[in-house]
Protein backbone atom coordinates (compact mmCIF):
# COMPACT_ATOMS: atom_id res chain seq x y z
CA UNK A 1 0.00 0.00 0.00
CA UNK A 2 2.60 2.44 0.68
CA UNK A 3 6.35 1.74 -0.21
CA UNK A 4 8.89 4.41 1.26
CA UNK A 5 12.37 3.77 -0.64
CA UNK A 6 15.48 4.74 0.62
CA UNK A 7 14.51 8.01 1.55
CA UNK A 8 16.84 10.44 2.16
CA UNK A 9 16.68 14.28 3.66
CA UNK A 10 19.37 16.86 4.54
CA UNK A 11 19.46 19.56 6.19
CA UNK A 12 22.75 21.24 5.10
CA UNK A 13 25.03 18.72 6.46
CA UNK A 14 22.75 17.26 8.59
CA UNK A 15 21.17 13.68 7.92
CA UNK A 16 17.48 14.11 8.93
CA UNK A 17 16.35 10.95 7.42
CA UNK A 18 19.22 8.77 6.54
CA UNK A 19 18.23 5.89 4.01
CA UNK A 20 14.80 4.94 5.34
CA UNK A 21 12.88 1.87 3.66
CA UNK A 22 10.12 -0.06 4.49
CA UNK A 23 6.55 -1.05 3.55
CA UNK A 24 3.27 -0.54 4.85
CA UNK A 25 0.17 -3.11 4.88
CA UNK A 26 -3.31 -2.54 4.77
CA UNK A 27 -5.44 -2.62 7.84
CA UNK A 28 -2.80 -2.11 10.83
CA UNK A 29 -1.77 -0.15 13.20
CA UNK A 30 1.68 1.38 12.58
CA UNK A 31 4.27 3.09 14.94
CA UNK A 32 6.94 5.41 14.51
CA UNK A 33 8.65 4.91 17.90
CA UNK A 34 12.09 7.20 18.08
CA UNK A 35 13.62 10.06 20.16
CA UNK A 36 13.06 13.64 19.77
CA UNK A 37 14.93 14.90 16.97
CA UNK A 38 15.13 11.18 15.26
CA UNK A 39 13.04 12.17 12.33
CA UNK A 40 9.78 10.66 12.82
CA UNK A 41 8.03 14.35 11.62
CA UNK A 42 10.20 14.75 8.68
CA UNK A 43 9.82 11.20 7.31
CA UNK A 44 5.91 11.70 8.14
CA UNK A 45 6.02 14.84 5.97
CA UNK A 46 7.76 13.88 2.94
CA UNK A 47 5.31 10.87 2.88
CA UNK A 48 2.38 13.38 2.79
CA UNK A 49 3.88 15.71 0.30
CA UNK A 50 4.65 18.47 2.44
CA UNK A 51 8.06 18.73 1.77
CA UNK A 52 10.40 17.04 -0.82
CA UNK A 53 13.09 14.19 -0.31
CA UNK A 54 16.61 15.18 -1.38
CA UNK A 55 16.49 11.60 -2.15
CA UNK A 56 14.57 8.08 -2.55
CA UNK A 57 10.82 7.68 -3.56
CA UNK A 58 7.51 7.29 -1.89
CA UNK A 59 4.75 5.53 -3.34
CA UNK A 60 1.30 5.28 -2.65
CA UNK A 61 -1.33 2.82 -3.97
CA UNK A 62 1.43 3.10 -6.88
CA UNK A 63 1.27 7.07 -6.93
CA UNK A 64 4.51 8.75 -6.47
CA UNK A 65 3.98 11.52 -3.91
CA UNK A 66 6.58 13.87 -5.85
CA UNK A 67 5.45 12.87 -9.50
CA UNK A 68 1.80 12.50 -8.72
CA UNK A 69 1.13 14.23 -5.85
CA UNK A 70 -2.75 15.09 -5.96
CA UNK A 71 -3.61 11.38 -6.80
CA UNK A 72 -1.10 9.87 -3.96
CA UNK A 73 -2.60 13.05 -1.38
CA UNK A 74 -5.89 11.61 -2.18
CA UNK A 75 -4.74 8.82 -0.36
CA UNK A 76 -4.11 10.06 3.13
CA UNK A 77 -5.37 11.71 5.69
CA UNK A 78 -2.65 14.07 7.85
CA UNK A 79 -2.42 15.40 11.16
CA UNK A 80 0.64 17.20 11.58
CA UNK A 81 2.91 17.77 15.08
CA UNK A 82 1.22 21.40 15.52
CA UNK A 83 -2.89 20.61 13.62
CA UNK A 84 -3.48 22.83 10.82
CA UNK A 85 -6.48 24.84 12.30
CA UNK A 86 -8.20 28.14 11.61
CA UNK A 87 -8.83 29.48 15.62
CA UNK A 88 -11.51 31.90 14.48
CA UNK A 89 -13.79 29.34 12.60
CA UNK A 90 -15.94 27.38 13.85
CA UNK A 91 -15.61 23.49 14.07
CA UNK A 92 -18.11 23.41 11.52
CA UNK A 93 -17.05 26.08 8.94
CA UNK A 94 -13.65 24.68 9.14
CA UNK A 95 -14.93 21.15 8.34
CA UNK A 96 -16.60 22.46 5.51
CA UNK A 97 -13.47 24.55 4.19
CA UNK A 98 -11.58 21.12 4.46
CA UNK A 99 -14.38 19.86 2.49
CA UNK A 100 -14.10 22.23 -0.13
CA UNK A 101 -10.00 21.97 -0.65
CA UNK A 102 -10.37 18.32 -0.67
CA UNK A 103 -13.92 18.78 -3.24
CA UNK A 104 -16.44 17.07 -1.56
CA UNK A 105 -19.25 18.81 -2.75
CA UNK A 106 -23.27 19.26 -2.13
CA UNK A 107 -25.64 16.89 -0.15
CA UNK A 108 -22.40 14.63 -0.05
CA UNK A 109 -20.19 17.14 1.70
CA UNK A 110 -23.02 18.07 4.74
CA UNK A 111 -23.55 14.70 4.98
CA UNK A 112 -19.66 13.48 5.39
CA UNK A 113 -18.89 16.16 7.94
CA UNK A 114 -21.82 14.92 10.07
CA UNK A 115 -20.43 11.58 9.50
CA UNK A 116 -16.64 12.74 10.50
CA UNK A 117 -18.23 14.98 13.49
CA UNK A 118 -20.29 11.40 15.21
CA UNK A 119 -17.13 9.32 14.30
CA UNK A 120 -14.89 11.90 16.75
CA UNK A 121 -17.54 13.02 18.89
CA UNK A 122 -17.13 16.68 18.39
CA UNK A 123 -20.92 16.95 17.39
CA UNK A 124 -21.96 18.82 20.25
CA UNK A 125 -18.95 21.91 19.59
CA UNK A 126 -19.38 22.03 16.08
CA UNK A 127 -21.19 26.15 16.33
CA UNK A 128 -17.91 26.87 19.14
CA UNK A 129 -15.04 28.83 17.71
CA UNK A 130 -12.15 26.33 17.72
CA UNK A 131 -9.98 28.54 19.59
CA UNK A 132 -12.57 28.42 22.51
CA UNK A 133 -11.97 24.29 22.32
CA UNK A 134 -9.73 22.83 24.96
CA UNK A 135 -6.68 20.83 23.56
CA UNK A 136 -8.67 17.65 23.81
CA UNK A 137 -11.31 18.78 21.53
CA UNK A 138 -8.81 20.72 19.21
CA UNK A 139 -7.32 17.09 18.44
CA UNK A 140 -10.25 15.31 17.82
CA UNK A 141 -11.08 18.68 15.14
CA UNK A 142 -7.61 17.92 13.68
CA UNK A 143 -8.71 13.75 13.31
CA UNK A 144 -11.77 15.06 11.66
CA UNK A 145 -9.99 17.16 9.13
CA UNK A 146 -7.12 14.31 8.49
CA UNK A 147 -10.48 11.22 7.56
CA UNK A 148 -12.35 13.89 5.83
CA UNK A 149 -11.59 13.07 2.44
CA UNK A 150 -12.34 9.03 2.74
CA UNK A 151 -8.48 8.27 3.26
CA UNK A 152 -7.22 4.60 3.42
CA UNK A 153 -4.12 5.43 4.88
CA UNK A 154 -4.43 8.03 8.02
CA UNK A 155 -1.15 9.62 9.54
CA UNK A 156 -0.36 11.12 12.93
CA UNK A 157 2.32 12.64 13.98
CA UNK A 158 2.37 12.92 18.13
CA UNK A 159 -1.46 12.50 17.87
CA UNK A 160 -1.71 12.41 22.31
CA UNK A 161 1.20 14.83 22.66
CA UNK A 162 0.02 17.47 25.36
CA UNK A 163 -2.72 15.82 26.46
CA UNK A 164 -4.13 15.05 29.96
CA UNK A 165 -4.51 11.58 31.02
CA UNK A 166 -7.82 11.23 29.94
CA UNK A 167 -7.91 12.99 26.86
CA UNK A 168 -5.25 10.75 26.05
CA UNK A 169 -7.19 7.42 26.67
CA UNK A 170 -9.80 8.96 24.46
CA UNK A 171 -7.71 10.13 21.78
CA UNK A 172 -6.57 5.90 21.59
CA UNK A 173 -10.23 4.72 22.03
CA UNK A 174 -10.84 6.79 18.66
CA UNK A 175 -7.44 6.05 17.06
CA UNK A 176 -8.67 2.22 17.66
CA UNK A 177 -12.36 2.54 16.11
CA UNK A 178 -11.05 4.34 13.06
CA UNK A 179 -8.13 1.63 12.64
CA UNK A 180 -11.51 -0.45 12.20
CA UNK A 181 -11.64 1.15 8.40
CA UNK A 182 -8.47 2.63 7.95
CA UNK A 183 -4.79 1.78 8.03
CA UNK A 184 -2.95 4.36 10.65
CA UNK A 185 0.61 5.34 11.20
CA UNK A 186 1.44 7.16 14.40
CA UNK A 187 4.52 8.40 15.58
CA UNK A 188 5.62 8.93 18.92
CA UNK A 189 8.74 9.34 21.76
CA UNK A 190 6.73 7.47 24.16
CA UNK A 191 7.16 3.64 24.17
CA UNK A 192 4.44 2.85 26.23
CA UNK A 193 1.93 4.81 23.77
CA UNK A 194 3.59 2.28 20.85
CA UNK A 195 3.00 -0.39 22.74
CA UNK A 196 -0.61 0.58 23.59
CA UNK A 197 -1.90 0.74 20.07
CA UNK A 198 0.31 -0.66 17.36
CA UNK A 199 0.37 -3.79 15.61
CA UNK A 200 3.70 -3.38 14.56
CA UNK A 201 6.32 -0.82 16.09
CA UNK A 202 9.12 0.77 13.27
CA UNK A 203 11.67 2.38 15.71
CA UNK A 204 13.55 5.18 14.35
CA UNK A 205 17.08 6.50 15.52
CA UNK A 206 19.71 9.36 13.49
CA UNK A 207 17.33 8.95 10.48
CA UNK A 208 17.53 5.40 10.60
CA UNK A 209 15.33 2.15 10.75
CA UNK A 210 16.74 0.17 13.68
CA UNK A 211 14.28 -2.34 14.07
CA UNK A 212 10.58 -3.19 12.65
CA UNK A 213 8.63 -6.02 14.01
CA UNK A 214 5.41 -6.17 16.38
CA UNK A 215 5.49 -5.89 20.36
CA UNK A 216 6.00 -9.12 21.21
CA UNK A 217 8.68 -10.16 18.60
CA UNK A 218 10.77 -6.96 19.77
CA UNK A 219 10.60 -8.24 23.51
CA UNK A 220 11.08 -11.97 22.70
CA UNK A 221 11.99 -12.95 19.71
CA UNK A 222 14.61 -11.03 18.22
CA UNK A 223 17.46 -9.29 20.41
CA UNK A 224 17.82 -11.70 22.57
CA UNK A 225 18.73 -12.52 25.55
CA UNK A 226 17.00 -13.53 29.35
CA UNK A 227 18.40 -12.78 32.48
CA UNK A 228 18.25 -15.56 35.35
CA UNK A 229 19.12 -14.93 39.26
CA UNK A 230 19.32 -17.86 41.12
CA UNK A 231 20.04 -18.06 45.06
CA UNK A 232 21.87 -21.43 45.14
CA UNK A 233 22.62 -22.68 48.70
CA UNK A 234 26.46 -23.96 48.40
CA UNK A 235 30.40 -22.97 47.45
CA UNK A 236 30.40 -20.48 44.78
CA UNK A 237 33.15 -22.66 42.87
CA UNK A 238 30.76 -25.97 42.69
CA UNK A 239 28.06 -24.05 41.31
CA UNK A 240 29.85 -22.03 38.63
CA UNK A 241 31.23 -25.95 37.73
CA UNK A 242 27.91 -27.15 37.32
CA UNK A 243 26.61 -24.00 35.54
CA UNK A 244 29.35 -24.63 32.61
CA UNK A 245 27.55 -27.63 32.01
CA UNK A 246 24.49 -26.20 30.95
CA UNK A 247 23.78 -25.76 27.61
CA UNK A 248 22.15 -22.01 26.36
CA UNK A 249 24.30 -20.27 29.25
CA UNK A 250 25.77 -17.10 27.10
CA UNK A 251 27.38 -15.68 30.26
CA UNK A 252 27.05 -15.62 34.03
CA UNK A 253 28.30 -13.96 37.04
CA UNK A 254 28.52 -15.13 40.55
CA UNK A 255 27.58 -12.84 43.46
CA UNK A 256 27.44 -12.44 46.89
CA UNK A 257 24.24 -13.45 47.97
CA UNK A 258 22.93 -11.91 51.21
CA UNK A 259 21.92 -14.88 52.60
CA UNK A 260 24.55 -17.15 54.95
CA UNK A 261 26.40 -19.89 52.65
CA UNK A 262 24.53 -19.07 50.10
CA UNK A 263 25.96 -17.68 45.96
CA UNK A 264 24.18 -15.67 44.00
CA UNK A 265 24.29 -16.88 39.88
CA UNK A 266 23.26 -14.19 37.30
CA UNK A 267 23.23 -16.12 34.18
CA UNK A 268 22.47 -14.55 30.82
CA UNK A 269 20.79 -16.36 28.25
CA UNK A 270 19.11 -16.81 25.27
CA UNK A 271 15.93 -15.50 25.04
CA UNK A 272 14.35 -18.28 23.38
CA UNK A 273 16.01 -20.58 25.84
CA UNK A 274 14.71 -21.90 29.27
CA UNK A 275 17.22 -23.40 30.99
CA UNK A 276 15.09 -23.27 34.38
CA UNK A 277 14.09 -27.39 34.41
CA UNK A 278 17.91 -28.55 33.58
CA UNK A 279 19.38 -26.20 36.08
CA UNK A 280 17.62 -27.34 38.90
CA UNK A 281 18.23 -31.07 38.38
CA UNK A 282 22.23 -30.35 37.74
CA UNK A 283 22.08 -28.50 40.95
CA UNK A 284 20.23 -30.99 42.43
CA UNK A 285 22.64 -33.89 41.59
CA UNK A 286 25.26 -31.67 43.08
CA UNK A 287 22.94 -31.50 46.40
CA UNK A 288 22.87 -27.64 45.92
CA UNK A 289 19.36 -26.48 46.57
CA UNK A 290 17.63 -23.61 44.48
CA UNK A 291 16.62 -21.36 47.19
CA UNK A 292 14.89 -18.74 44.76
CA UNK A 293 15.10 -18.26 40.69
CA UNK A 294 13.90 -15.45 38.89
CA UNK A 295 13.88 -14.91 35.26
CA UNK A 296 13.74 -11.51 33.93
CA UNK A 297 13.38 -10.86 30.64
CA UNK A 298 14.44 -7.53 29.03
CA UNK A 299 11.64 -5.26 28.95
CA UNK A 300 10.91 -3.59 25.10
CA UNK A 301 12.49 -0.44 27.04
CA UNK A 302 16.13 -1.83 27.46
CA UNK A 303 15.65 -3.09 23.80
CA UNK A 304 14.38 0.40 22.64
CA UNK A 305 17.31 2.09 24.88
CA UNK A 306 19.92 -0.50 23.42
CA UNK A 307 18.81 0.36 19.47
CA UNK A 308 18.48 4.18 19.80
CA UNK A 309 21.67 4.55 21.99
CA UNK A 310 19.69 6.82 23.90
CA UNK A 311 21.08 6.76 27.23
CA UNK A 312 19.26 9.39 29.02
CA UNK A 313 21.91 12.34 27.55
CA UNK A 314 20.43 14.70 25.20
CA UNK A 315 22.33 15.30 22.13
CA UNK A 316 22.88 19.13 21.40
CA UNK A 317 20.37 17.98 18.20
CA UNK A 318 17.78 17.22 20.32
CA UNK A 319 18.24 19.99 22.64
CA UNK A 320 18.01 22.33 19.53
CA UNK A 321 15.12 20.60 17.89
CA UNK A 322 13.32 20.94 21.62
CA UNK A 323 13.91 24.28 22.38
CA UNK A 324 12.62 25.14 19.14
CA UNK A 325 9.67 23.24 20.13
CA UNK A 326 9.04 24.99 23.00
CA UNK A 327 9.84 28.72 21.05
CA UNK A 328 7.05 27.32 18.69
CA UNK A 329 4.34 25.93 21.45
CA UNK A 330 5.24 29.05 22.93
CA UNK A 331 4.36 31.92 20.03
CA UNK A 332 1.02 29.24 19.32
CA UNK A 333 -0.48 29.85 22.91
CA UNK A 334 0.30 33.60 23.36
CA UNK A 335 -1.66 33.43 19.85
CA UNK A 336 -4.22 31.30 21.59
CA UNK A 337 -4.71 33.51 24.77
CA UNK A 338 -7.82 32.88 26.71
CA UNK A 339 -7.75 29.74 25.44
CA UNK A 340 -8.16 27.50 28.62
CA UNK A 341 -11.55 26.65 28.33
CA UNK A 342 -12.25 22.75 29.08
CA UNK A 343 -14.73 20.39 28.30
CA UNK A 344 -16.48 21.22 31.57
CA UNK A 345 -17.46 24.61 30.39
CA UNK A 346 -19.25 22.93 27.04
P1 LIG B 1 11.30 13.98 15.37
O1 LIG B 1 9.95 14.28 14.77
O2 LIG B 1 11.64 12.53 15.39
O3 LIG B 1 11.44 14.58 16.72
P2 LIG B 1 12.29 15.69 13.26
O4 LIG B 1 11.91 14.98 12.03
O5 LIG B 1 11.45 16.85 13.69
O6 LIG B 1 12.43 14.64 14.46
O7 LIG B 1 13.78 16.22 13.13
C1 LIG B 1 14.85 15.42 12.71
C2 LIG B 1 16.13 16.23 12.69
O8 LIG B 1 16.08 17.18 11.64
C3 LIG B 1 16.37 17.03 13.97
O9 LIG B 1 17.74 16.98 14.25
C4 LIG B 1 15.91 18.41 13.62
O10 LIG B 1 16.62 19.38 14.36
C5 LIG B 1 16.25 18.48 12.12
N1 LIG B 1 15.33 19.38 11.37
C6 LIG B 1 13.99 19.21 11.26
N2 LIG B 1 13.43 20.18 10.49
C7 LIG B 1 14.46 21.00 10.13
C8 LIG B 1 14.55 22.19 9.32
N3 LIG B 1 13.48 22.71 8.73
N4 LIG B 1 15.77 22.72 9.15
C9 LIG B 1 16.88 22.18 9.72
N5 LIG B 1 16.86 21.07 10.49
C10 LIG B 1 15.67 20.47 10.70
MG1 LIG C 1 8.34 15.22 15.60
Amino acid sequence: MIEVNNLVKRYGNHLAVDHLSFQVEPGKIYGFLGPNGAGKSTTMNIMTGYIAPTEGTVTINGYDIVKDPEEAKKCIGYLPEIPPLYQEMTVKEYLKFVAELKKIKGKKRENRISEVMEMTMITEVSERLIRNLSKGYKQRVGLAQAILGYPEVIILDEPTVGLDPKQIIEIRELIKKLSEKHTIILSSHILSEVQAVCDEIMIISKGKLVACDTPEGLTSLKNGSATLEVHILGEAEKAERVIQTIPGVMHYTMCESHEKGCVKAVIETDAKEDIRVELFYALANEKMPILSMNRLEKSLEDIFLELTGDDGKETDDQMKSEEEKIMQKQTESHAQEGDDINESNL
